[in-house]
């Protein structure tokens, strides 16, 4: 796996020639994995844009990139307007970002680009774009595993693992921290990292004035690493306020804990191999296993209805691959989706997650959709979510509608 920083940055772009080795412009990370060389993009900060110029010269590149944002924080998206390969219409993107109540990640990039405020809108870039919401799980980006954990940043942050069968890179940044507060789920998902990307942008006295503001210091980054397991931990989201002498200084102080401690600089580029990652752990790879029977129905009838009938069990409804069997068996030409909900027992936040993708491509491919015994909670986060504009509450097949629905949303 090959990582570059293009973006290393927190909070605004510094291009002051006194913090030129660290970098100055914000977080942007490129990825590609170690046998396809899928491009992966770990944030859009201002680094972005050199990004998007180097891509016009790889003729390897397949025109085809997985955006995933941490958050909408400015410093992580600010680039995206200026990232050249998204206006070329042979490209195609998608975006991954957390999945909230409030607010589609779709409209959340848009909203920086509104007229008020830029000239181009995001409708009007030319690549194809696709914005896929994410729960905390596991997805399969090519061949990629791509794990999701909350972190805690103001209005949230996601931490991303990947994992490309060879070697593991773990992304967290912007998050607030402390050696007490880590919980086993930020544990696991840095275990045996080959490379740990870490918020490490405040001193320790620093951090004592600035609680809540949602960083996290370099003591925090060598605990988590010691107590993950994980091989190099590397500091990133600099502090604007830290020219490259202070950098040295808080890097040569953090070696005297941690020995394998690197800082993120302008460019940086690492090959992770992950040699010997498996030694403390037979099984390094986290690939969430499918244990999917065969007791869902995913069947679409003679009248173009594409009938799902859950399994009665919320794993099963939550599984990569009931998710993605659903998601490859939708298409324009459908009249209707039609989501039985009856046989759960059950429905979690991650259930719910699949549910909107479903929904989510239904709406990109003007398709109704029906949902069949919701619960007094489905029907609550489908109204609050807004997917009610989409989607029909019915107590039976024979309720769904006869044609498809009229667009709804104009697509940008
Ligand atoms: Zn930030
Ligand atoms: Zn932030």
């Amino acid at each position: 796996m090959k990582v570059k920083f293009w973006g290393t940055r927190g909070s605004i772009a510094t291009p002051q020639p006194e913090h030129v080795r660290y970098g100055g412009d914000t977080s942007c990370v490129e990825v590609r994995t170690s046998d396809k060389g899928t491009l992966l993009i770990l944030d859009g900060g201002t680094g972005i844009r050199r990004l998007g110029i180097d891509l016009f010269q790889d003729k390897s590149w397949n025109r085809k990139g997985h955006i995933l944002l941490s958050h909408a924080h400015w410093d992580h998206i600010q680039g995206i307007p200026f990232f050249g390969p998204a206006f070329d219409p042979k490209n195609d993107f998608t975006f991954y970002g957390q999945f909230k109540v409030d607010g589609r990640l779709e409209d959340v990039l848009r909203g920086q680009m509104e007229y008020n405020y830029f000239p181009v809108r995001l409708g009007d870039m030319g690549a194809g774009m696709k914005f896929v919401e994410l729960v905390e799980q596991t997805i399969t980006i090519d061949d990629v595993a791509v794990t999701t954990c909350h972190l805690p940043h103001p209005q949230g942050c996601f931490g991303y693992r990947i994992d490309d069968g060879q070697a593991v890179l773990v992304y967290m940044t912007d998050n607030e921290l402390e050696p007490a507060g880590l919980s086993e789920k930020h544990i696991s998902l840095a275990r045996d990292a080959d490379l740990l990307i870490f918020d490490t942008m405040y001193t320790e006295e620093e951090f004592a004035r600035k609680r809540g503001w949602g960083h996290s210091t370099w003591r925090v980054g060598i605990e988590l690493a010691e107590r993950a397991g994980a091989k190099q931990l590397c500091m990133f989201h600099h502090s604007p306020d830290y020219d490259d002498g202070k950098m040295d200084d808080l890097l040569s102080l953090a070696r005297k804990h941690f020995p394998n401690v690197m800082a993120a600089t302008r460019d940086l580029e690492v090959e992770l191999h992950g040699e010997g990652s498996g030694a403390k752990q037979p099984q390094k790879a986290p690939r969430k296993k499918d244990e999917v029977s065969a007791d869902y129905t995913i069947k679409e009838d003679s009248k173009k209805i594409l009938g799902v009938i859950a399994a009665a069990s919320v794993d099963k409804f939550k599984s990569e691959k009931f998710r993605n069997t659903v998601l490859g068996a939708m298409h324009s030409g459908l009249r209707a989706v039609y989501v039985d909900l009856d046989a759960l027992p059950e429905i979690d936040s991650l259930a719910l997650g699949t549910l909107a993708t479903f929904i989510d491509k239904a709406r990109d491919l003007d398709v109704h959709v029906c949902v069949k015994d919701p619960s007094p909670l489905v029907k609550e986060v489908l109204l609050i979510t807004r997917f009610d504009q989409v989607v029909e509450f019915v107590s039976s097949k024979g309720d769904v509608p006869p044609k498809k629905r009229t667009k709804a949303k104009s697509k940008g």
